[in-house]
């Protein structure tokens, strides 16, 4: 059986789960699967050394690196092609080596539309209001776009971010999106009469008491997402399903992107709700890829 030895470059990785999804899963579909953790800060790197990191796991056999926070713009000009979903985003979250060509995809965006798309069924035609325009924003934002939302309200305590996604938003052909930068001040006025709301900033994570918007806002019958999954159940998580609403937690996210990345990497069929048992399981569990020793080398 041939090995399959798959990478993650980026900072401040060890509490990735992202590894241990690829690998339980890679073994399900009867691969020999290693995932290593090529962490910036462990190995005392930048993301300025990303061109040396990239080249050294080409060079060793790397079928593939997912590469993350700082790096995912930064690997772009390293790359012969981008799929076209990362040039419309814009970053790069996967890089696959095949027949000594780097090939760029973005898995976020895609791992928002499997997410969405296994809570919620179709958005096309809905209005959406969406908090956060940073790197998980932007992806969140191009794939409900993607989706069909008929109304795309971005709101970001940094304006010019909000503006920036706004800009770059392409409606598929056929269809149109009316995509607003939305003020703070407005957002709570607007949230009672969109049909679900999306929480794409920090607030939430880990201890933070904070929600990015009151779900009560919202009218019956919406939804809400959250990016965040330190913990699975945010406090806006909990508050939106305390109030009936549907919702889809920031673990469907990671885990679409795992499958999307499976996907790409492998060419065979990750099962979905499979990779969400072993994801919810490692959480469960406090299992972090940083446990596991000797599987952060490079060069
Ligand atoms: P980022 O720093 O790139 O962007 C966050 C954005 O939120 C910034 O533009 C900031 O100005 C904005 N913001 C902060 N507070 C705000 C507020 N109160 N109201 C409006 N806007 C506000 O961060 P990121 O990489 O986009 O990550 C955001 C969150 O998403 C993190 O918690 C991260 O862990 C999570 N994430 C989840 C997944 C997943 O697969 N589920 C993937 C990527 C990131």
């Amino acid at each position: 059986m041939p090995h399959t030895l798959v990478g993650l470059i980026g900072a401040g990785l060890q509490r990735s789960l992202t590894p241990l999804m690829h690998e339980a899963e890679g073994r399900v579909l009867g691969l020999d699967y290693e995932y290593r953790l090529l962490d910036l800060d462990v190995l005392g790197r930048t993301a300025a050394d990303l061109p040396e990191l990239l080249a050294t796991a080409e060079a060793e056999g790397y079928r593939a690196v997912n590469v993350t926070h700082p790096c995912k713009q930064a690997v772009v000009p390293l790359l012969d092609a981008l799929d076209p979903r990362a040039v419309r985003i814009g970053a790069v979250n996967l890089v696959l080596f095949r027949d000594g060509r780097r090939i760029g995809y973005n898995t976020d965006e895609t791992g928002f539309r499997i997410a969405v798309e296994r809570g919620l069924g179709s958005v096309a035609g809905q209005h959406v209001v969406q908090f956060g325009a940073g790197g998980a924003g932007s992806a969140i934002a191009h794939a409900l776009v993607g989706l069909g939302v008929r109304r795309l309200d971005v709101v970001d305590a940094d304006v010019g971010r909000a503006e920036a996604l706004v800009a770059t938003l392409e409606p598929p052909p056929d269809s149109s999106v009316d995509a607003r930068v939305l003020a703070m001040t407005d957002a709570d006025e607007v949230l009672a009469t969109a049909d679900g709301a999306v929480n794409a900033t920090p607030l939430g994570m880990n201890d933070d008491p904070r929600q990015a918007f009151d779900p009560a806002l919202l009218p019956r019958g919406a939804w809400v997402s959250d990016a965040v999954y330190f913990p699975l159940e945010t406090p806006l998580v909990r508050a939106a399903r305390a109030a009936g609403y549907r919702v889809v937690d920031g673990g469907w996210m990671a885990v679409g992107q795992a499958v999307a990345s499976l996907r790409h990497i492998t060419g065979l069929e990750p099962d979905l709700d499979r990779v969400r048992a072993a994801f919810t399981g490692f959480l469960a569990e406090g299992r972090t890829a940083g446990d596991r020793t000797g599987r952060e080398a490079i060069g």
